[in-house]
């Protein structure tokens, strides 16, 4: 334990910072959340072990000026992981830009104003350092993505500006907190609570059949639990600096399906269709127009291409290893389940 002050996360009822404070719970650290209603909405928060002792939630919205005040106050440790995480959105400025770049600068002014913040650590993505795999490239977190907008995938384009006014803010104001950035791909796992978050709803279309066949597309996974780790290491690894890309094996949407199948959920209308060669990623690209406008742009900037990056980073300086992809997704489908997000195999009614 290396603090006996509130360690503040924000956005604690999300997929990813609920398992950040089941964590920090578990070892002994206290922990103020803060969450966008009143705090009885959160049972499955309050009932964490540890938490009737050590976490207390506190209201804050990213929009509101001045709202992380309390929520920072006498910490030393931040983790700020509140920011809106939505592929389709009515309005991009407003629904995604906005909460994430203002937010993290009301996050950020907040952490100066208090004075005692040692440290920050923000939850970027892999969407702020690249919005298009290059078969010839592996990313490394050298890189920035410097090609979404408003137009072209805006989540990403929000978790980019987000990241990037994080790093000019410690740049311009010298506070006396550091920066730690936590950069993770496709987050799958268990969820503590009842939302359907927008990486596990992929698979959960894969298994309902919602695509219309085995596309060339890939992705990094990692699970919510290493995410979290990920996290707490880094708050506590006086050494840790920089940017930290967090995220294991990556794998085709074809090896996915062949996985599922091995992992006995065989059952599930999974695609047959195999529509992972030339022919196939052009009908694709031809199809994704009929899709949601941000999800058919994400099909045609990443279908057909093979994605790579350097992970080293965070095993090395961080000691992180990666649960395995099998066990994530056996997680994940079961969680599903559990959740009502999906119907239990036939056989399992
Ligand atoms: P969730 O949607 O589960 O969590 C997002 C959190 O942000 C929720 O607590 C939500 O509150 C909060 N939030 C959203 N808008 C506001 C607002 N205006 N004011 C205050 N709080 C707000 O997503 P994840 O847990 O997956 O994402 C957490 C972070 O991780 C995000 O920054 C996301 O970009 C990043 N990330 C996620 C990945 C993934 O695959 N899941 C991959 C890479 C990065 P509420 O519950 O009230 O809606």
């Amino acid at each position: 334990m290396i603090t006996d002050k509130p360690v503040s996360v924000t956005g604690a009822s999300g997929f990813i910072a609920a398992h950040i404070v089941k964590q920090l719970l578990e070892q002994g650290y206290r922990v103020r959340g803060t969450v966008r209603k009143n705090q009885k909405n959160y049972p499955f928060l309050l009932g964490l072990a540890g938490a009737s002792e050590r976490l207390e939630l506190v209201e804050a919205d990213l929009l509101r000026t001045g709202a992380f005040d309390l929520a920072v106050d006498g910490c030393e440790y931040v983790m700020h992981t509140a920011s809106p995480y939505e592929l389709n959105v009515k309005n991009p400025q407003k629904d995604l830009v906005d909460p994430a770049v203002n937010g993290t600068e009301t996050v950020l002014e907040s952490c100066l104003k208090t004075g005692c913040v040692k440290r920050v650590i923000f939850t970027s993505s892999i969407a702020a350092i690249t919005d298009e795999p290059d078969s010839m490239k592996v990313f490394t977190e050298k890189d920035w993505n410097t090609m979404s907008s408003l137009e072209r995938n805006p989540y990403h384009y929000s978790k980019t500006l987000a990241e990037r006014e994080a790093w000019d803010f410690v740049m311009r104001k010298r506070p006396s907190f550091d920066l730690i950035s936590i950069n993770p791909f496709m987050v799958i796992g268990s969820s503590l609570g009842p939302s359907l978050n927008t990486s596990n709803r992929m698979i959960r279309d894969i298994m309902i059949g919602t695509y219309p066949g085995i596309m060339d597309v890939n992705w990094g996974f990692v699970d919510v639990q290493d995410v979290a780790k990920a996290h707490i290491l880094a708050m506590e690894n006086n050494t840790a600096s920089g940017r930290y890309l967090c995220s294991g094996n990556i794998m085709n949407m074809k090896e996915l399906v062949a996985l599922l199948k091995t992992a006995g959920f065989g059952s599930y209308p999974l695609p047959k269709l195999d529509l992972s060669g030339q022919a196939g990623t052009l009908l694709m690209k031809a199809l994704s127009f009929t899709q949601p406008r941000d999800t058919g742009m994400y099909i045609r900037t990443n279908i057909g291409r093979t994605m790579h990056y350097d992970n080293e980073k965070i095993k090395r300086e961080l000691g992180l290893s990666f649960i395995p992809l099998k066990d994530s997704i056996i997680a994940t489908v079961k969680d599903l389940v559990k959740w009502g997000h999906l119907p239990p195999q036939k056989n399992e009614k």
